[in-house]
C-alpha cells in the first residue's frame, strides 16, 4: 500500500496515452490546436506498461486510461490487455470522447476494459460543432448504445460553461432517464482554456433539474474514494452525478496520480511538480530503483488544489487539459 505525506491511500493511476486529439473543445484546447511532442518524447507503450508494472506492485488497483485522446493511440487495445492481465489490477477505465469507440469497442471489451466515461456536453447537433469544431454528435450517441449494448458501464461526463452549452443542461441530464447511463456534471476548473469560460455550478444544476423533474434522492457515500456526488431521480434509469472540484473540494480524499503522455508523474491536477519517469525508464534503472523513486515522489503529493486563489502560485500547472488529461 502506497500513502502520501498526509496519510492518503494512493490506488488508482490515471494514464495519459497521447496529446492528440481528433476534437478541439474549447474549454480544453486552442483552435489552432497544441504543439504535440516528437515521438521520441512520448513513453513507448512498453515503457507505461513497465510503470504501471511497478505501481501495481506498490498496490495502484485502478487505471484510467486518458489523452488528449486515447482511442487516437495506436495499439492501446494491445496495452489494455496487458494490464487487464496484472493480477492487482482490479478496475480498468476509459475516458473519451467517444467519436472512435464504437469501431474498437468489441476489442476493447476482451482486453477488459470495464467501464467507459464518455465525454458530451450537449444534444445539439449545431451546439456539439461549435463546442468541439466537428459535426460528430451523431457518431458519440452511437457509441453510447454500442458500449450499453456490449454489457459495458457508461458514465457520459458533461462540463457546463455559460457561454457553450447552458441552455441544454436539463435536455442532456434526461439522457440518464432514457438509458442506463450516469450523466454527471463537471465544474469547469481555471485550467488553460478553462480559464477563458464561465462554469456552471453543481449546485446551479441540481436546483434546475430538482425544479424539472421533482426532488432528487441524494446518494449516501459508499466509503470508497468517488469525487462524484450521485443523486437518484424517479423514472430515471440511471444517475446524476455531480463532480465539484471548485465548490467543493475533494482533495482530503484524493487517491490518485497521473502518468503524462511524456512520462511525467504527477502529483496533482494543479500542479507541475512530479517525478520524470522517462530517463530513469531509459538510463537502465532497475525496477527497485524506480519504484523506490515512486514512493518518495508520492509523498510530496500536495495537500490540496487551490484553483479560487487568482494569485500566482509556484508550481501551478501552465499546460493545457489536453496536455494533462483531466
Ligand atoms: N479526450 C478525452 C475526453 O474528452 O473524454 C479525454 C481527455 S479530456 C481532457 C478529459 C475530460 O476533461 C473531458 O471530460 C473534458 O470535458 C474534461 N475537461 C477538459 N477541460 C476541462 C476543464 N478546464 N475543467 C473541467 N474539465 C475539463
Ligand atoms: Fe479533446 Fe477531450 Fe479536450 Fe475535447 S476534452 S479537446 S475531446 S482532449
Amino acid at each position: 500500500m502506497m500513502k502520501d505525506g498526509f496519510g492518503r491511500e494512493i490506488d488508482y493511476l490515471r494514464i495519459s496515452v497521447t496529446d492528440k486529439c481528433n476534437l478541439r473543445c474549447r474549454y480544453c484546447m486552442p483552435k489552432q490546436g497544441v504543439e504535440v511532442l516528437p515521438h521520441e518524447e512520448v513513453l513507448t507503450l512498453e515503457e507505461i506498461f513497465r510503470v504501471v508494472r511497478i505501481m501495481e506492485s506498490l498496490g495502484v488497483k485502478k487505471i484510467r486510461f486518458t489523452g488528449g485522446e486515447p482511442l487516437v493511440r495506436k495499439n492501446l487495445v494491445k496495452l489494455i490487455g496487458d494490464v487487464n492481465g496484472l493480477a492487482g489490477i482490479s478496475d480498468i477505465a476509459m475516458t473519451t470522447n467517444g467519436l472512435l469507440l464504437e469501431g474498437h469497442i468489441d476489442a476493447l471489451k476482451q482486453a477488459g476494459l470495464k467501464r467507459v466515461n464518455i465525454s458530451l456536453d450537449t444534444l445539439e447537433p449545431s451546439v456539439f460543432e461549435q463546442i468541439t469544431g466537428y459535426d460528430g454528435l451523431a457518431r458519440v450517441l452511437a457509441a453510447v448504445d454500442a458500449a450499453l449494448d456490449r454489457g459495458m458501464q457508461v458514465k457520459i461526463n458533461c462540463v457546463p460553461c455559460r457561454e457553450l452549452n447552458d441552455g441544454g443542461i436539463e435536455e442532456l441530464a434526461g439522457l440518464a432517464r432514457e438509458k442506463a447511463v450516469d450523466v454527471r456534471f463537471i465544474e469547469l476548473m481555471p485550467i488553460g482554456c478553462g480559464k477563458n469560460f464561465h462554469g456552471i455550478s453543481s449546485e446551479e444544476i441540481l436546483e434546475r433539474l430538482e425544479r424539472q423533474n421533482g426532488a432528487a434522492k441524494k446518494e449516501l457515500p459508499t466509503g470508497q474514494s468517488e469525487t462524484a456526488q450521485y443523486y437518484a431521480f424517479d423514472g430515471f434509469q440511471g444517475r446524476i452525478g455531480f463532480i465539484s472540484p471548485m465548490s467543493h473540494k475533494f482533495c482530503g480524499e484524493c487517491n490518485r496520480v497521473r502518468l503524462t503522455v511524456d512520462g511525467q508523474l504527477k502529483l496533482c491536477l494543479h500542479y507541475d511538480n512530479g517525478l520524470a519517469l522517462k530517463p530513469l525508464l531509459r538510463q537502465g534503472a532497475e525496477d527497485d530503483e524506480i519504484r523506490e523513486r515512486i514512493a518518495a515522489a508520492v509523498k510530496e503529493k500536495p495537500r490540496a488544489h487551490s484553483f479560487s486563489d487568482k494569485t500566482a502560485q509556484e508550481h501551478e500547472e501552465q499546460r493545457k487539459m489536453v496536455q494533462i488529461g483531466g
